[in-house]
């Protein structure tokens, strides 16, 4: 089961898919469809997950990286057959590779999928609070320009399920943001991170009605999704996203 962005659906050219954590092989605490080999599940069961999201996306290869909380962004280019030696490290792929799949893993922060109709240009992007304090987001649409030649107002964007403004609470939050994001500061120690991605993706030239937000909180919705916060030990579910 996956849930998928109504306008990023329109396009033919792009399959994705943010799955939920049902209908995999994993046991408790990692039930069922757990993406992660470095949670402490048992591999032979990742790989089994694995399978049925390359089967059900359609995909030749599904590409998942190290996620670092940091800012390194993989870009695949047409003529690569991502084959890697080490799984790489960086928090974003980016892609004009048609059925390669795209896959971040997530437990409450937010999978972001920026697509460029016109240039067929895919990117993939891992963001918690850290990528937003780093703008993960701007980085990546200007990878997407400088590499692809995508033009910004072109890009549509979908924020995956992730932690809501009713459970981010960020205690130390005058050490750890800057002060711009105190004004999505919703009430005492509490913010809204999808405003804060919105804001960052308009900030770098993405038009505000090609932005879609699940508006799904993980931490709510942990029968759904899998939720770091609320569950400690527990698996990552997928969100996805391919070139046709
Ligand atoms: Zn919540």
């Amino acid at each position: 089961m996956y849930f998928r962005y109504p306008n990023l659906s329109l396009n033919t050219q792009l399959v994705h898919g943010v799955f939920t954590r049902h209908g995999g092989f994993s046991e408790a605490p990692y039930h069922s469809l757990n993406t992660s080999y470095t949670v402490g599940d048992a591999p032979d069961n990742v790989n089994a997950n694995h399978h049925t999201i390359k089967e059900t996306i359609g995909a030749n290869r599904l590409i998942y990286i190290n996620q670092s909380h940091g800012t390194d962004i993989l870009v695949l280019r047409k003529g690569q057959d991502a084959l890697f030696e080490n799984i790489p490290s960086a928090d974003a792929i980016i892609t004009n590779v048609p059925l390669f799949a795209l896959m971040v893993q997530l437990a409450d922060c937010q999978g972001v999928i920026i697509f460029d109709p016109k240039k067929n240009v895919v990117a993939n992007v891992h963001c918690g609070w850290r990528g937003n304090v780093q703008n993960i987001l701007e980085r990546v649409v200007i990878r997407m320009k400088n590499d692809f030649g995508c033009i910004e107002s072109h890009l549509l964007a979908g924020i995956s399920p992730s932690l809501g403004p009713c459970c981010a609470e960020f205690v130390s939050h005058k050490e750890i943001f800057p002060d711009t994001f105190k004004r999505f500061m919703v009430r005492e120690n509490y913010f809204d991170l999808w405003a804060i991605s919105r804001w960052q993706l308009e900030i770098a030239g993405l038009k505000g009605g090609n932005i879609e937000i699940a508006g799904i909180c993980t931490r709510c919705g942990s029968d759904l999704f899998y939720s770091y916060r609320g569950e400690g030990k527990t698996g990552r579910f997928g969100a996805v996203a391919m070139l046709t």
